[in-house]
């Protein structure tokens, strides 16, 4: 095995040089990584290629020696997609990293995969454009991780997910050959929508290499104000009325419960109360933003809080009078998945549920898990305006931690048993990779999971691609 191992290094050496191919165990540390440590992450080797003709190569060889590929971004992902074992190359894309075109009559630009989002977002302002995808992993995830697991972030509710915003894509499939469906086009009536099998299949069926985006007018005036409210149920009152009152111009609204934002002002410290001295059950982030000089977004969050007010809805609220405020009330919404950390072991959870169905599923869950595990603390925060919820739970007080993980899997059945009585989803935005594959089996019809098989075998029959990855083990084999 190691003569084998040994033979393949020097093969991947020969197509992108000896200093990007990584063996050594200090230098491919920062690749084994697992965010939540859940998984443990080993390698053969970590290989870093500059172009596409370098990944088709790498592809190439790698199906002739029938040798397992975990294609890998940025390592931000958290259902452990980017994990690989000791027999595994990891293909890691950070040298792909240009930006190849920014078409600013089209409102396009043409990326390769490599490109960490938050260059991509400035690249865009840059040209007086906007990219909306946005998450708290910007800073380092790359826009084919974002693509391959279909990201969602805090702009959703306007803009789509990762696959609203793709036009065309080019993807290295597992038998070396490149797919160039590069086009910007809005219309393109031609057959099966290709892009849209590898958008999501977390590397299980080709390396996507490059992207042509759809950007947008830049939003210059944005008017973002923290609410405080009583219930659930008013927080999705207040969602209705914010669509129907302000022409949908909302791009964010994030619920987050008195629990979460207490636990950020314990941990966080540039994290303030922007109602000092009242307590409330729950609180909403809302920003709505608009291209014009006019502000309109801003006299529009004015006169409909004032009504809202009127009837009862909310409570308070503070609308942020400058640009560092409405910063401060983000870093606030951001910090939730951080001050977690500080509170001991998390068990997480990503679901989605219709809006209607979301106060029941806040308190089921919430009553289920206290019962489960006495003395738990309940998180219950999220992209609420797309019915996501990251419902996690920290480790009671007095729980040993390990203890308090062993129970990940008993808990998140049940979260994702009451998600699915409720027409919801066990996975909003965050994917399948290794976590989620045994709810495969559970939740997906037997037709759903063929069709993805045939796909799958089709593509990659010798199932070389990210392996037991996203469909169950067993069902590829
Ligand atoms: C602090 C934080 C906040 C987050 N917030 C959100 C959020 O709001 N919304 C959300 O949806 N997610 C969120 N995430 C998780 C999110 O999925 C990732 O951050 C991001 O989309 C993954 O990008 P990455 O480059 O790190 O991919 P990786 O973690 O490297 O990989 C993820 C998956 O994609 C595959 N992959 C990566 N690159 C390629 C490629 N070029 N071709 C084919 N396959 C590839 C990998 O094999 C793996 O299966 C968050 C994560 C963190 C740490």
């Amino acid at each position: 095995m190691r003569n084998r191992n040994t033979k393949i290094q020097q093969e991947l050496a020969a197509i992108t040089g000896e200093s990007h191919v990584l063996t050594n165990d200090d230098l491919t540390a920062a690749y084994l990584k697992e965010r939540r440590g859940r998984f443990d992450s080993e390698t053969m080797c970590v290989v870093l290629p500059a172009s596409v003709e370098e990944v088709s190569e790498i592809v190439r060889l790698c199906r002739k020696r029938n040798q397992p590929i975990v294609p890998q971004g940025g390592n931000t992902g958290v259902c452990g997609g980017a994990v690989s074992n000791a027999e595994s190359v990891i293909v890691n894309l950070q040298r792909l990293n240009r930006i190849r075109s920014v078409d600013q009559t089209g409102y396009t630009m043409e990326v390769e995969s490599g490109c960490i989002l938050a260059d991509l977002q400035f690249a865009a302002i840059d040209n007086d454009l906007y990219l909306p995808l946005s998450l708290g992993a910007e800073g380092s995830c790359q826009i084919g991780g974002n693509l391959s697991t279909n990201a969602g972030g805090v702009n959703v509710l306007r803009y789509g997910n990762t696959r609203d915003l793709v036009l065309g894509l080019e993807v290295v499939l597992p038998d070396g050959n490149v797919w160039n469906g590069l086009n910007s086009l809005r219309k393109n009536n031609t057959g099966y929508d290709l892009k849209n099998i590898f958008i999501g299949a977390e590397g299980t069926l080709g390396i996507i290499t490059a992207a042509v985006l759809k950007l947008f007018p830049r939003p210059v005036n944005r008017s973002t104000v923290m609410i405080a409210i009583e219930s659930v149920p008013d927080a999705l009152e207040l969602f209705s009325r914010t669509r129907k009152e302000t022409s949908d111009f909302a791009s964010s609204f994030e619920l987050m419960s008195r629990v979460c934002v207490e636990s950020a002002f314990r941990h966080i410290p540039e994290c303030s109360d922007f109602f000092p001295g009242r307590v409330y059950p729950w609180y909403v982030l809302l920003e709505l933003g608009d291209s014009t000089d006019g502000g309109i977004s801003q006299q529009l969050n004015e006169r409909f809080l004032e009504r809202a007010f009127e009837d009862g809805i909310i409570l308070d609220a503070v609308l942020a009078q400058n640009e560092n405020q409405s910063m401060q009330m983000w870093r606030l919404r951001e910090a939730i998945v951080e001050c977690q950390n500080y509170e001991g072991k998390s068990i997480k959870n990503d679901v989605s549920v219709p809006l209607s169905n979301i106060a029941e599923f806040i308190d089921r869950t919430i009553s289920s898990a206290e019962s489960m595990i006495p003395g738990v603390r309940s998180f219950a925060y999220g992209h609420i305006g797309d019915g996501n919820i990251h419902f996690n739970l920290s480790q009671p007080e007095n729980m040993d931690g390990d203890a308090f993980f062993d129970q990940w899997y008993a808990v998140t059945d049940e979260v994702h048993e009451i998600a699915d009585s409720l027409g919801g989803s066990f996975s909003a935005e965050h994917g399948i990779g290794l976590l989620k594959t045994r709810d495969m089996t559970r939740y997906k019809s037997t037709v759903e999971l063929d069709i993805m098989k045939s796909i799958k075998s089709a593509l990659d029959p010798d199932n070389i691609m990210n392996p037991g990855k996203v469909l169950p083990s067993g069902l590829c084999d």
